[in-house]
């Protein structure tokens, strides 16, 4: 019998694990399956030029997975019962049971709320590219005009309010975040965040929480109203809470517990990566959710599994944050590079077209490695290892 993997999800961690998996494991021992919700693969870092007006290239992952193997069944999941191995997904038509023996969860993740009052009813997101087209469609309307409020004062709500406010100089935008904008950042490229948002004439309020979002607008935590016809809820991101409802062991945030290897500690057949998964980087904090974690978080979990399943050896990855690259619209950006204790380094900075267009390079380089994940490998397939089918027989006694 074959050995099932499910991938839950064709992110930038679904896509290359799944990806490399398919070319790694011979398909006479192995079946893989990827159940993502679109039928292609999403830059989600570019959400923020969808949501402005921009259009994205397509990215067919029937063509992405052509000739690996990879079965791909577009399908929501609904649920993961770790206990019974099995994830329910619904395809528009009904919903289906697949069962699994090993599962790589990468569901990746959606807003943080907070817990604030009237998010989910009235304020829009660009997490997911459904979302950011109803932002889209919410801007069209408005036609050239109107106010936009962005709450958060962190990579996204930047990224959002300067590629808006670039696109769309007509609308007035303001700014709403609990703390600095861009406040860990170094001197040096939080002055020029602070230069390219006043160059775009967006509004910045600090220390200034938002505690209600209304259908006007919102209301801050001292009172403050602010009339928005579109407020932008940018104030952090959360695990999709399928993880905390399956059985698998999970943190205060929703997000899978697992080892060095990306293997839950709860249900050692599920391996975990990108969003979804508490990874605890070389210096002992956790990673930060980003593109670079989610490649790194893969490699792990697609190098343990060949591992457990081949008895090969895969060579992992090293779990380090190295910065962060701030779009601020088309035409500027920053590379703010961090110390080993994610410090950002005051010297390590760079800003204008020059990180625009390295910006711009790492994201074409992000998607065209997720599509090509064993570039430069040998190409071998391994079978399936004695040892392997030893365990699975035991597990199932
Ligand atoms: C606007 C924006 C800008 C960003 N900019 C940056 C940046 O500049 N640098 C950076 O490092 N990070 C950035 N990020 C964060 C980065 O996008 C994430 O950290 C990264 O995508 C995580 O990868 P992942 O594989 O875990 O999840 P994803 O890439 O989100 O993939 C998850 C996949 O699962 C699918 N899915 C989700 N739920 C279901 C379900 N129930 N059923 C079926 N399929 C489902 C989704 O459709 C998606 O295909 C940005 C995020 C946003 C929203």
């Amino acid at each position: 019998m074959q050995h099932r993997i499910i991938v839950l999800g064709a992110g930038y961690g679904g896509t290359y694990v799944a990806g490399c998996l398919a070319r790694r494991l011979h398909p006479a021992d192995f079946e893989i399956t990827v159940v993502n919700a679109e039928p292609d693969f999403v830059e989600r870092l570019r959400l923020h030029q969808l949501a402005a007006g921009q259009d994205l290239p397509r990215r067919d992952l029937a063509a992405i997975f052509a000739g690996t193997g990879v079965r791909l069944r577009l399908a929501r999941v609904t649920a993961v019962d770790a206990d019974r191995r099995t994830v329910t997904v619904d395809d528009g038509s009904g919903a289906d049971r697949l069962e699994y023996d090993t599962l790589v969860y990468t569901l990746g993740s959606t807003i943080a709320e907070h817990g604030v009052p009237g998010v989910a009813e009235h304020a829009f997101h660009i997490a997911g590219r459904p979302a950011a087209l109803r932002l889209r469609a919410r801007l069209d309307e408005l036609d050239g005009a109107g106010s936009v409020l962005v709450v958060g004062g962190n990579l996204t709500a930047i990224e959002g309010a300067t590629e808006l406010a670039e696109s769309r100089p007509g609308l007035r935008i303001a700014l709403a975040t609990e703390g600095e904008l861009g406040g860990w950042l170094a001197p040096k490229a939080r002055r020029h965040l602070l230069g390219a948002f006043d160059r775009l004439g967006i509004a910045v309020h600090e220390h200034t929480p938002i505690a209600q979002v209304t259908a006007a607008g919102a209301v801050a935590a001292d009172g403050t109203a602010f009339d928005a016809d579109a407020t932008v809820w940018a104030a952090g991101f959360a695990a999709h809470p399928i993880a905390a409802a399956s059985g698998l062991a999970v943190g205060g945030d929703g997000r899978i517990t697992v080892d060095k290897s990306m293997r839950s500690v709860s249900h050692p057949e599920v391996y975990a990566a990108g969003d979804s998964v508490h990874a605890v980087a070389e210096n002992g904090l956790p990673l930060p959710m980003s593109c670079a974690s989610a490649g790194f978080t893969g490699k792990q979990a697609m190098a343990a599994i060949i591992r457990e399943l081949t008895g090969r050896n895969a060579a992992g990855s090293p779990m380090v944050y190295y910065g962060n690259h701030i779009s601020l619209g088309r035409k500027d950006a920053i590379l703010q590079v961090v110390d080993g204790d994610a410090r950002s380094k005051s010297w390590a900075v760079v800003g204008g077209r020059t990180a625009a267009r390295v910006k711009n390079g790492i994201l074409k380089g992000a998607a065209w490695s997720v599509a090509h994940p064993t570039f430069g490998m040998p190409a071998r397939r391994h079978r399936r290892s004695a040892a392997a089918d030893r365990s699975a027989e035991a597990a199932t006694a």
